[in-house]
C-alpha cells in the first residue's frame, strides 16, 4: 500500500513527486505514455523561470526526476489503464490504479497525465517536432523573429496563437480548413484586424518540408473546396504551429471522477478532485493556462493536498 502514487512525469508529476518525496511520502511516480510530459519533446525553454540562459526541455524535466529521485521517490514505467477510485472512496477503502494488468493500492492519488496536443498526423510532422513544428506559440515563438510563421486551426487556440506569433514573425498565415470558425467573434475579429495575419481558408496542409534539412522550410498546401481534386502548392515557411486542440488524458477516469463534456477534470477547488484523497496537476485539468511553471505550481498544490489528506487520516 502506497502513500502516494503520481501518475504522469510531467512538470506537474514530477514537482509532486518532489514535494511529497521530501515529506517522507515515498511517492511511486507511473511515467506515463510520453515520459517527461510535453517538455520532453521540445527543445529550448526560455521561460521558465530560473534559467537566464534558457534550458532544453528535456533536461528540465530530468532533473526534475533527479530531484524527487534524490528524496526517495521511485518511478515506474507504464501507463494507468483502469482506475477503481469512486467505489473505493464510498466503501473506505485505498484506491487502486492498474497499471499494464497490476493494480496497485494507495492512500491518495495525484492524476498528472496531462492533454496531448492534437496533431495533422503527417508523416514529417513529428520527425520536426522541436525543428520549426510546435504545439505552443507561447513556448517557441520567440525562435521565429521575423521568420514565416504558418498557424492551423479555426478554433480561439488558433486566433489567439496567430495574434501572439505576430509579435515575432515578419508574417502569419492561418489556415483554416473551412471558412467558418469556432473561434469566438471577438477572437476572430481581433485576429481579422490584425494586419500582419493571412487567412488561408478551406485550405489543408498535405506535407511539411524539410526532414533532410533537419527543419522546416516550407509546406505543401491544398484548397479543399473543391474536393481532393483542388489546386496544390507550395509556400515557404520557417514556423509552423499546431492550434487544432488538445485531448486530456483522463481516459481511464471516465465515470469515476468530474470531467467537463471534454474530458478535462473538473477542479473542486485548488488541486482537489470531486473525490477527497484524489487530486489533479498540470494540463489535464488546467485547458487556459497550459505552461510548464503552472503545471509545477499545481503539482506543487496537489502534494501539499496529499499531505494534509495523509495527516488529517492519521498516517
Ligand atoms: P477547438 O475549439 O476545438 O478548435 C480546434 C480547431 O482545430 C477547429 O477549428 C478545428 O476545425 C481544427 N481542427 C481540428 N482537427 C483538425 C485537423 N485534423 N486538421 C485541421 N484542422 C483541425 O480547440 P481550441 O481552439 O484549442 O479551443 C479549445 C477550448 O479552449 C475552446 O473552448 C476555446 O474557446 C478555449 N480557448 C479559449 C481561449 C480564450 O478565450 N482566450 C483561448 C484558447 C482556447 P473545425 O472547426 O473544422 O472542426
Amino acid at each position: 500500500m502506497r502513500n502516494v502514487i503520481i501518475l504522469g512525469s510531467g512538470c506537474a508529476g514530477n514537482t509532486a513527486a518532489v514535494y511529497t518525496a521530501r515529506a517522507g511520502l515515498k511517492p511511486l511516480v507511473v511515467v506515463g505514455h510520453e515520459p517527461g510530459g510535453q517538455l520532453s519533446i521540445t527543445t529550448e525553454v526560455e521561460n521558465f523561470p530560473g534559467f537566464p540562459d534558457g534550458v532544453q526541455g528535456p533536461d528540465l524535466v530530468e532533473n526534475m526526476k533527479k530531484q524527487a529521485e534524490r528524496f526517495d521517490a521511485e518511478y515506474m514505467w507504464g501507463t494507468v489503464e483502469e482506475a477503481d477510485l469512486a467505489a473505493s472512496a464510498r466503501e473506505g477503502r485505498p484506491f487502486r490504479v492498474n497499471i499494464h494488468g497490476e493494480w496497485l493500492e494507495t492512500r491518495t492519488l495525484i492524476i498528472a497525465t496531462g492533454a496531448s496536443a492534437r496533431w495533422l498526423g503527417l508523416p514529417n510532422e513529428h520527425k520536426l517536432i522541436g525543428h520549426g513544428v510546435s504545439s505552443c506559440a507561447t513556448c517557441d515563438g520567440a525562435f521565429y523573429r521575423e521568420k514565416k510563421i504558418m498557424v492551423v486551426g479555426g478554433g480561439d487556440s488558433a486566433m489567439e496563437e496567430a495574434n501572439f506569433l505576430t509579435r515575432f514573425g515578419s508574417e502569419v498565415t492561418l489556415v483554416h480548413r473551412r471558412e467558418q470558425f469556432r473561434a469566438s467573434k471577438i477572437m476572430l475579429d481581433r485576429a481579422r484586424s490584425n494586419p500582419k495575419i493571412k487567412f488561408l481558408l478551406n485550405t489543408v496542409v498535405e506535407d511539411i518540408y524539410d526532414v533532410g534539412q533537419g527543419h522546416v522550410t516550407g509546406v505543401k498546401l491544398r484548397d479543399a473546396s473543391s474536393g481532393s481534386n483542388g489546386r496544390v502548392w507550395d509556400q515557404e515557411v520557417d514556423g509552423f504551429f499546431l492550434a487544432i486542440g488538445h485531448i486530456p488524458n483522463t481516459k481511464p477516469f471516465v465515470g469515476q471522477i468530474d470531467l467537463d463534456p471534454d474530458g478535462y477534470i473538473v477542479s473542486h477547488g485548488g488541486a482537489r478532485t470531486n473525490i477527497p484523497g484524489v487530486f489533479h496537476a498540470g494540463d489535464v485539468q488546467d485547458r487556459v493556462y497550459r505552461q510548464a511553471v503552472t503545471a509545477a505550481g499545481m503539482g506543487c498544490m496537489a502534494a501539499l493536498e496529499a499531505e494534509r489528506f495523509l495527516e488529517a487520516a492519521g498516517h
